[in-house]
């Protein structure tokens, strides 16, 4: 199978390549032509997963295919924005049927989950390296950044934290387990699913908004130094999934605090915003507060300062790794 039957019959005949709102052109052409509604601006936003980095070198391709684009649109979800189009490109050993139609099936899943038509991409042959860019639309001026806390803002987190992390040791085959608990840690981490809802709905109301990549002291660093503030984290607000508690047990704070691949919504809100943001969304927790300051602070719950444990994941961190 050559290049172009392989695009044809695997992405361009996949249920998410065809014709969709703000897609002038797809699949075809030399550039893919997207039309964004008057008064908007695009969002766009790139991520790259590497076999033996960040997934498993034999992990189901349909998993697999909904995570590579879940981890993507979540940065969509972030900035307020509301989804379009993406584009794929690939670099694959080898063409096997099998694995690409289970790779394009999970795509095409997650990727009407969330409201995304793929538009083109990139196929090359090597060792297995997915990169996708991801466009979405904000009304001018109203995208969610991570600048704009305010000191009183309560800082909060779309819904549970720690779970893709807690997944990872059964992902890697370092955990066994069954049940209830690892099914609901296993899909946390192969289907998280962007908080594409949330992230509009908080347009005009969040001051500063990211998704949770890399661990919540990590990324919540980011909103304070943009933001020229501190966040203070209360640790026992923090919202551990029964799921995760039974499976990490005493690691599952660690898990929330530092585990990455979280790819919920973290935000600061002014406070009065708070009964309209429970109301319309019951999963959203008040973890902590922005102040006068700078850099992130854990308290524990008699307000004692806590020293955070290791910070988020970095590829060219100071390790060496
Ligand atoms: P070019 O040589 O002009 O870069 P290609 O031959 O690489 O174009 O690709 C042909 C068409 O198929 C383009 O529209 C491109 O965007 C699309 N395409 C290539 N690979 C993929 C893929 N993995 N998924 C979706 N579309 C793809
Ligand atoms: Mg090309």
């Amino acid at each position: 199978m050559g290049e172009f039957e392989l695009i044809r019959r695997y992405f361009a005949a996949a249920p998410c390549a065809q014709a969709a709102e703000g897609v002038a052109l797809g699949i075809g052409d030399d550039c893919a032509l997207l039309q964004p509604g008057p008064g908007q601006q695009l969002a766009v936003s790139t991520d790259t997963l590497v076999a033996g980095v960040h997934f498993p070198d034999s992990c189901d391709p349909s998993l697999l295919g909904q995570r590579a684009l879940a981890v993507a649109a979540s940065d969509l979800a972030a900035m307020g924005a509301a989804p379009l189009a993406f584009t794929l490109a690939m670099t694959l050993p080898q063409a096997d049927p099998a694995w690409l139609e289970a790779f394009a099936r999970g795509l095409s899943q997650m990727a009407e989950a969330c409201g995304l038509a793929l538009v083109g991409g990139d196929t090359t042959r090597g060792p297995l390296c997915l990169t996708l860019t991801v466009f979405g639309q904000v009304p001018t001026g109203q995208a969610l950044t991570r600048r704009g806390a305010r000191p009183g803002d309560l800082l909060c987190v779309g819904g549970s934290l720690g779970d893709g992390s807690g997944a990872l040791p059964l992902v890697l085959g370092q955990q066994v387990a069954q049940g209830e608990a690892a099914e609901y840690l296993l899909a946390r981490y192969w289907a998280p699913q962007p908080q594409l809802a949330l992230g509009q709905w908080l347009r005009g109301k969040a001051s500063a908004a990211l998704d949770i990549s890399d661990g919540l002291l990590a990324d919540c660093g980011h909103i304070a130094a943009a933001s020229g503030l501190a966040l203070r984290i209360e640790q026992d607000r923090l919202p551990l999934a029964p799921a995760l508690r039974a499976l990490a047990g005493s690691g599952a704070l660690d898990c929330a605090l530092s585990g990455g691949d979280d790819y919920r919504l973290a935000f600061t809100l002014p406070p009065e915003l708070l009964p309209a943001l429970l109301a319309q969304w019951p999963e959203a927790v008040v973890i902590g507060q922005a102040k006068a300051g700078q850099g992130v602070q854990l308290i524990d719950g008699q307000g004692r300062h806590i020293e955070p444990p290791r910070a988020g994941y970095q590829h060219f961190g100071s390790s060496g790794d």
